[in-house]
């Protein structure tokens, strides 16, 4: 029989009216003679009952340590998936819930945002052979101590494809609150069109630059499993975005895009801060690499010339880093409220001009771009952040992503 994973985000189990829309999709697949393992969420957004953010809201943050406030948001999952089950039930169709500790995910103790580094999948198994639908908190393993460990946001993403990995899943399926992947963030971008078929590498850089849509590392699982993932909305039967390795040498998403259409999606990522370096000393600019990755600032965008050097960092890192630089003598120049636009396609490589092409569209619309860079699939431009939605809309339309 043939193993499908599902995975329902937080909007999507929401309510009792909304679970009866997850509760549909689950039994549709498993009428059709499938074996279900289903991933949940916690329940809803901010402010709902028993959603992560809520859970957070619920203590004082500076009296608890990592390790006890993961096993608290851990709870989001494991009430969510006990509600979602006892749902099923009670259609006359057998379940268990499992949580990530059940299923034998291990991971680091990096709590808050643990890697996976084991995983033993005989609970589930031994389920499914029990004509039992399984449904699993998602987004929580524990260590190889027993100490439950939270994924990072985005997390029971990560799970999914996990388990769609190990069981050699048919497909996973991400259920959440859009048609599929769309050509642009839809909360801006409102002519954005869902792609009804993307390469993991594509989807990959999308979702590592900012769209939430999926978990980055979801997306790694899932092409190192060769498992293709399908992104559907709860609350309709559109077709969602396909996701698997296209394996064509010069084209991503070819099998959707028209032959004029060499982008496939924009994203952006904001909350990034320019620094710029004025230093041609190498063993001070040694001294300073070192430094940030002691202090843990990851640095993007990088370019070095000879007499000085940018990059950007993360807002959050930005206090840290004035910090840091502080026993320099070199001057240096922040720019912050920066934002990093990504224009995405693997049907750009080896295409003149479509630099040329963004940075027309953006400057005859009066937006300074402060700094690029690009890679096989990937322009990234960036620029102030009071532009960012004027020139998402630009390259969009510029790029035909519209139509
Ligand atoms: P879930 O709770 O189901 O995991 P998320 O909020 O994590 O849902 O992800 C879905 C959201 O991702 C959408 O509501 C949408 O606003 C946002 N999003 C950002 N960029 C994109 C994109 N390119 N395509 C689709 N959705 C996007
Ligand atoms: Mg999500």
């Amino acid at each position: 029989m043939n193993i499908i994973v599902q995975k329902f985000g937080g909007t999507s189990v929401s309510t009792k009216e909304n679970r009866a829309k997850v509760i549909e999709k689950i039994i549709a697949k498993k009428n059709e003679g499938n074996q279900l393992v289903v991933v949940v969420s916690a329940m809803g957004r901010k402010g709902d009952p028993y959603s992560t953010d809520t859970l957070l809201e619920s203590i004082d943050l500076r009296l608890i340590d990592q390790k006890e406030l993961d096993l608290l948001i851990s709870f989001g999952e494991v009430i969510s998936s006990i509600t979602l089950a006892n749902e099923i039930s009670k259609l006359g169709y057998k379940t268990e819930v499992l949580t990530g500790k059940d299923i034998g995910i291990i991971t680091n103790d990096n709590f808050g945002s643990a890697d996976v580094i084991d995983f033993d999948s005989l609970n589930i198994e031994k389920g499914l052979k029990e004509d039992k639908i399984i449904v699993v908190a998602g987004f929580q393993g524990a260590t190889i101590d027993g100490d439950v460990t939270t994924l990072g946001r985005g997390g029971s993403d990560i799970t999914a494809a996990l388990l769609g990995g190990y069981l050699a899943a048919e497909y996973v399926e991400i259920y959440t609150d859009v048609d599929g992947i769309m050509t642009a963030d839809p909360r801006i971008v409102k002519d954005a069109q869902v792609l009804r078929e993307m390469s993991y590498s594509e989807v990959h850089q999308l979702a590592e630059d900012g769209a939430k849509v999926i978990h980055p590392r979801a997306i790694e699982l899932a092409q190192r499993f060769d498992v293709p993932i399908f992104i559907k909305n709860t609350h309709s039967n559109s077709k969602g975005t396909y996701i698997e390795e296209i394996n064509t040498k010069n084209t991503g998403s070819e099998l959707l895009l028209d032959s004029d259409k060499i982008m496939t999606a924009i994203t952006y990522k904001k909350e990034r801060v320019q620094v710029k370096i004025y230093e041609e000393d190498s063993n001070t600019i040694n001294r300073l690499m070192k430094d940030l990755v002691r202090s843990d600032i990851s640095l993007d965008l990088i370019n070095f010339f000879k007499d000085y050097k940018v990059f950007t960092i993360d807002e959050d890192d930005r206090d840290k880093f004035m910090d840091l630089v502080k026993s320099y003598n070199f001057d240096y120049d922040i720019t912050s409220n920066c934002c990093k636009i990504s224009c995405i396609g693997n049907k750009m490589r080896g295409v003149p001009g479509v630099m040329a092409n963004i940075f027309e569209a953006l400057s005859v619309n009066e937006i300074d771009i402060l700094q690029t860079s690009d890679s096989y699939n990937t322009i990234w431009c960036l620029i102030n952040e009071k532009d960012l939605e004027k020139a998402l809309m630009v390259l969009h339309t510029r790029f035909k992503l519209n139509e």
